[in-house]
């Protein structure tokens, strides 16, 4: 069988590139193999999901497949992994165990990226965890229904997600990190408060301790680290993502410096005919001006979107992408973007930083909270590289200016006079962004 585009991986950067090229040819065919039962989902409703948001796992299903085949003209295989690859073929085996080869014109490899599994003993036993398709939820659901002591292994923006659903559900929850701190995409007197807020929520925080073994007859009965042993009901790996190219190294396609794949500006890997689009793939940070790897869906869904236009022979480019990212930690609101301050020094940069605390609305306006800003500059030419924000509310909108500011490679005097909107419901005259612009000018 022949395929004018073929398309593996049914995530976001897979379903919009699917559904754009055929939007530019009607009459082409546009073949998409997803290995698990849904396709066009969202993974990072997962941890909400086990906190008891969502009533069923489909709703976090973003369209429902009938929307692929029937509205939009694809054709769409779940359940059907793509087990075989190479010069101008898959070969896809389906979900009642046959197999057939497809040829392509093009090929998308949309494969996303996979939970990294410590390599220790006991990974295998009932009630291991990692989270990444709505299966791996389900199946967490039913694990979680039984368990009163969580143990979380890795403390990075989707443990602690895990966690904050847990504890809030009522389980014991104990989270251990490798690191000396929590979330490694914040600097370091960022991430203490992150960790003051974990502990005043009850969460047993272990920092300094790497996972050594999991224990237990069959079952998860513990977990044991270089320090101690803790008993647990169950256990998230939560250990940090891969890029899953196991499609993309049978066709022989350059992956990257991050070990994701190689794309040039269109989404074209080192074949010509070969693209790669979403986690599977690098994309050019915009400050340091080299390829990164962001595995983060509103950067997957826009490679995915160029993604279709190139497949379909139509010029876009994807420019690139500074790492923005926001998390909720109990009572706080978390986000990033750009270089951390240690990055930046790492990448040449000279940096210096300020790192103030005010309020997120007008002193006497009820409903007030304290917001604290960390921007990151280049010292010698003022190019503003990096922000860390964390507060009680108002993070996303001054997250999305800095991050802005930063991808367009802005100064700290561009954030001191950037014209944010002012009203004392919302912020004071004087914005938390506007004060750091100004200690830092
Ligand atoms: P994926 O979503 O990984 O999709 C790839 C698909 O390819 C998978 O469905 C897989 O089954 C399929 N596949 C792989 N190999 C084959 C094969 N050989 N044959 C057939 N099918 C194959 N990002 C954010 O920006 N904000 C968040 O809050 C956030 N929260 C997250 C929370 C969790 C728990 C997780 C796991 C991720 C979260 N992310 C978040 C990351 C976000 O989900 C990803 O960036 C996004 O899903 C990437 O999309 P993708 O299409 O590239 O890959």
């Amino acid at each position: 069988e022949r395929a004018d585009v073929i398309v593996v991986g049914g995530g976001p950067a897979g379903m919009t590139a699917a559904s754009r090229v055929k939007r530019f040819r009607r009459n082409w065919r546009v073949v998409v193999f997803e290995r698990s039962k849904y396709v066009s989902y969202a993974p990072c409703g997962l941890p909400y999901y086990l906190g008891g948001y969502a009533d069923s796992i489909e709703e976090l299903v973003h369209y429902p497949l009938r929307v692929f085949t029937e509205e939009r003209g694809l054709e769409v295989y779940t359940k059907t992994e793509v087990v075989e690859a190479g010069e101008g073929y898959v070969r896809a085996r389906f979900k009642d165990g046959s197999e057939k080869t497809f040829e392509w014109d093009k090929l998308l490899i949309a494969t996303g990226a996979r939970p990294r599994v410590p390599r220790v003993p006991g990974t295998d036993l009932e009630g291991v965890l990692t989270l990444r398709t709505l299966e791996s939820g389900e199946e967490a659901e039913k694990v979680l229904n039984g368990a009163e002591r969580i143990a979380i292994v890795g403390a990075g923006y989707i443990g602690l997600e895990v966690a904050d659903n847990l504890a809030r559900r009522g389980k014991k929850v104990l989270v251990v990190e490798m690191l000396p701190h929590v979330m490694p995409t914040l600097d370091p007197d960022m991430a203490s408060v992150v960790e003051e807020e974990l502990v005043r929520n009850g969460v047993e925080l272990h920092l300094n301790e790497a996972l050594r073994e999991i224990a237990g007859s069959g079952k998860v009965e513990k977990i044991v680290t270089d320090k101690s042993e803790y008993r647990a009901d169950a256990v998230f790996l939560a250990t940090g993502v891969a890029p899953e190219t196991t499609l993309a190294d049978m066709l022989g396609v350059k992956k990257g410096a991050t070990g994701a794949v190689s794309v040039d500006a269109s989404m074209r890997t080192s074949h010509e005919n070969v693209f790669a689009a979403g986690d599977v793939a690098e994309a050019l940070n915009l400050v340091t001006g080299k390829p990164d790897w962001f595995p983060l869906a509103p950067v997957a869904n826009k490679m995915g979107y160029v993604a279709g236009a190139s497949l379909a022979g139509f010029e876009e480019s994807f420019p690139g992408a500074v790492g923005t990212a926001i998390t909720k930690v109990f009572g706080l609101e978390v986000a990033r973007t750009g270089l951390t301050e240690e990055r930046a020094r790492k990448e040449g940069f000279d940096p210096v930083s300020v790192t103030i605390t005010a309020n997120s609305r007008a002193s006497y306006y009820p409903g007030a909270s304290q917001i604290t800003v960390k921007l990151i500059a280049d010292r010698s030419t003022g190019q503003l590289l990096g922000a860390q924000i964390i507060g009680g509310e108002g993070v996303l909108a001054r997250i999305n200016t800095l991050a802005t500011l930063v991808a367009m490679r802005a100064t700290v005097r561009d954030a001191f006079f950037s014209d944010l909107a002012y009203a004392p419901p919302f912020a004071p005259v004087w914005d938390p962004v506007i004060v750091a612009a100004r200690v830092l000018l």
